[in-house]
């Protein structure tokens, strides 16, 4: 690996991340590690010449002397629409190799995995990582097995067969899965896992750096749904990187998006009380039904230090969401069209900053053709 200053670093006892193995949590106190002491951005040294996003390479924890693993993620387009006659950017993560922003991150994190010899991988996932994840293994020739819940959408499990891994589908809620992998990474197979393990956390990074570069500045607001929080933390790392490389000179407002149906993030940003139903209810929005939010404290960090906001979002909103977005031409699945009514309710809320600098950008994170 290059660039030591990008090895993380426990976020509870501070160990940094081992030399040799590759476990997901902290051997020492079993603490989440986090990326640290992240250098600055810096515009002179981006090689245009390299593909995707490895042209941010000088910021990347990636591997010297080996060719990119590059299945044609990042530079996704950015395209103008309209929510309620305010101007919008989408900025098209669907349009990813897999169909969903995921790929950033599983380029940089497979890459590592190839480089600590990995031959065998588990991961689990709602759909959206494992296809990434199985896609990027296929190309580095790491056998994958990803766990994922059995009510996951059938166009997602066929996508992650055939990219060659093994599906393993379990019962119950989406812990249940991570549970599973958890058990077969305690058993010696390396857990690939794509929300404990920091490394793609940077290649989403890039996705600010992206939006930086085509803008010519920050977004006054950035609208994304929220999960586990691996998009909101990588946005977060690559806006800082921003920051300290005084390529811009504040992040953008970050509103978050939630299902109604399992709301955690918007019950500990709001402070509201046990009357919010926590992944009982379904939902379509099934890549963010996530009871226990690994990264909740960055992204809570990142929506009050920037005066944004949480929202929840119910079924007939996203559908709303989604009808809309399908009637400018943009096809995004359900956990995707969250971000419309979260744009609308920050909207009514007056926090758009409607005096700030800067464009409003929705992070469109999955394909539509990812669900029926
Ligand atoms: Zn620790």
């Amino acid at each position: 690996m290059a660039a030591m200053a990008l090895l993380p670093r426990c976020a509870e006892c501070a160990a940094p991340y081992p030399s040799q193995t590759n476990p997901f949590r902290c051997p020492q106190c079993g603490g989440v590690f986090e990326p640290e002491a992240l250098p600055a951005f810096d515009p002179e040294r981006v090689e245009d010449d390299a593909p995707g996003l490895w042209r941010y390479r000088h910021w990347l924890p990636s591997a010297e002397g080996r060719p990119p693993l590059w299945l044609g993620e990042g530079r996704t387009p950015l395209v103008p629409t309209t929510v309620d006659g305010l101007p919008v950017w989408c900025k098209l993560e669907s349009l990813n190799p897999s169909g969903s922003f995921k790929d950033r991150g599983s380029a940089i994190l497979v890459a590592w995995l190839r480089e600590r010899g990995v031959s065998h991988a588990v991961e689990d996932s709602s759909g959206n990582a494992g296809a990434s994840f199985a896609a990027y293994c296929a190309a580095a020739g790491i056998a994958a097995t990803i766990y994922v819940p059995a009510h996951a959408a059938g166009a997602k499990l066929a996508q992650i067969e055939s990219y060659g891994a093994s599906l393993v589908r379990v019962a119950g809620p989406r812990e249940a899965a991570a549970r599973e992998a958890g058990a077969a990474a305690a058993q010696g197979a390396a857990y690939g896992s794509h929300v404990y393990l920091p490394f793609g956390l940077y290649g989403i990074a890039t996705l600010a750096f992206e939006l930086v570069e085509a803008l010519g500045r920050a977004p006054r607001a950035i609208v994304l749904p929220a999960g586990h929080g691996t998009l909101t933390t990588g946005l977060w790392l690559g806006f800082g990187a921003l920051l300290a490389g005084q390529s811009i000179t504040r992040p953008p407002r970050f509103i978050l998006a939630q299902a109604e149906a399992c709301a955690p993030v918007y019950q500990a940003w709001s402070g509201a009380g046990e009357s919010i139903a926590l992944a009982n209810a379904a939902s379509r929005a099934e890549g963010i039904m996530i009871r226990e939010p690994v990264r909740l404290r960055t992204m809570l960090r990142a929506v009050s230090s920037t005066g944004g906001m949480v929202t929840r979002v119910s079924e007939s909103e996203i559908e709303a969401g989604r009808n809309l977005l399908g009637r400018a031409g943009i096809s995004a699945e359900p956990t995707s069209a969250v971000v419309v009514a979260g744009l609308r309710q920050a909207m009514a809320a007056g926090i758009l900053g409607s005096n700030d600098e800067g464009e409003v950008v929705v992070i469109i994170s999955g394909h539509g053709l990812k669900s029926s």
